[in-house]
């Protein structure tokens, strides 16, 4: 108990970085606390300012690339069992910095500033205790966090397959809204190009397969209908998928003031070929849920500067769902709504 009162910064500090009580605020101020008090977090965000971004111009969207040397630990992480067993946990209390403070969210979470930013402000969420990463039995934290940073951060999730490197310990992470393409782009692309697969008078379901990148959404202002849905999707996809852990997916919680914006990419890759080839060939890029909403990551810079707009579509191409078994999932999806209304 010690230890996290030794972490949790004092209301009364906070109180002279945060402009409010909201949680979103709160974390804005804590992160102006944390870069006057703890140097590798403020050397890196110093970094960040630097980072360069080409911008590639698709039809009706567009897709960035950001060179960012400071994501190569996590791009390259080695997240097999061995190694994940071998190493010190970096989401456990016992072993943060001396100088990172963090928030309490709900009971059960720590609201931390990631050290490796991304994005302008980019926090990483992780249970207190060392628990598997896993979505289901904790979609709702998601929803209630993403409402609560709501005012300037949007949520988003990992599989332990496919882009968290702590796949051992439950964690969700945030960024400020917008800055992904996909935040803006989102009503464009649904009114567009989306599928309604499902509608009730609670929630909306659609489907995207012209984005590069294959997705499905839920929009709706109820936690449970969303839970709901999610499990029944989880279920369909754990059927067709090989991994025993967990269906491979990136998830994003979008809060807009009146409803969730839940997006899943499902995965059937955690790294495209390109990461694997020798020479000339190689490229590091390991794809998460930042990568899929339009940022892709490459921390060395020659990636960044030979990347073409074909290997972008080919690395989104390759690492998400085929288009055989997303028509698979939107079918079986579809056809739980029609059992709920039935009932
Ligand atoms: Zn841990």
């Amino acid at each position: 108990m010690s230890l996290i009162n030794d972490i949790l910064i004092e209301e009364s500090e906070i109180k002279n970085y945060a402009k409010g009580d909201t949680l979103a605020e709160k974390a804005e101020g804590l992160l102006k606390q944390q870069t006057e008090t703890w140097e590798l977090l403020r050397n890196n965000y110093s970094d960040l300012k630097k980072v360069e971004v080409r911008n590639f111009e698709f039809d009706g969207f567009n897709v960035k690339v950001q060179f960012n040397p400071g994501r190569i630990i996590s791009s390259s992480a080695k997240v097999d069992k061995d190694s994940i067993k071998n190493r010190k946990c970096f989401l456990c209390m016992e072993n943060l910095p001396a100088d990172q403070k963090g928030l309490l969210f709900g009971a059960e979470y720590l609201l931390l500033c990631n050290p490796f930013p991304i994005f302008p402000h980019h926090f990483t969420i992780p249970k207190l205790d060392h628990l598997p990463q896993m979505i289901i039995g904790n979609l709702s934290d998601a929803l209630q966090l993403s409402k609560e940073l709501g005012k300037f951060y949007t949520v988003f999730y990992n599989g332990p397959k496919c882009g968290a490197s702590a796949p051992d310990h439950m964690h969700y992470q945030a960024g400020n809204k917008y800055f992904m393409p996909i935040d803006d782009e989102y009503p464009s692309v649904i009114e567009n190009s989306a599928r309604k697969i499902l509608q009730n008078e609670n929630l909306t379901v659609y489907a995207v397969d012209n984005y590069l990148r294959n997705f499905i959404s839920i929009e709706s202002n109820s936690k449970k209908n969303i839970v709901e849905i999610f499990q029944s999707f989880y279920k369909i996809f754990e059927k067709i998928s090989d991994d025993k852990e967990e269906p491979m997916m990136n998830v994003q919680f979008f809060w807009d003031d009146v409803k969730w914006r839940v997006i899943i990419f499902p995965r059937q890759k955690h790294r495209p070929s390109y990461y694997f080839e020798e020479g000339e060939k190689n490229i590091m890029l390991s794809p998460a849920s930042v990568d899929l909403g339009g940022v892709n990551i490459t921390p060395r810079e020659e990636d960044f500067n030979k990347i073409t707009k074909d290997q972008i579509i080919d690395i989104y191409r390759q690492v998400s769902i085929s288009k055989e078994y997303f028509e698979y999932l939107i079918k079986e999806v579809a056809k739980f709504g029609n059992e709920t209304e039935a009932e």
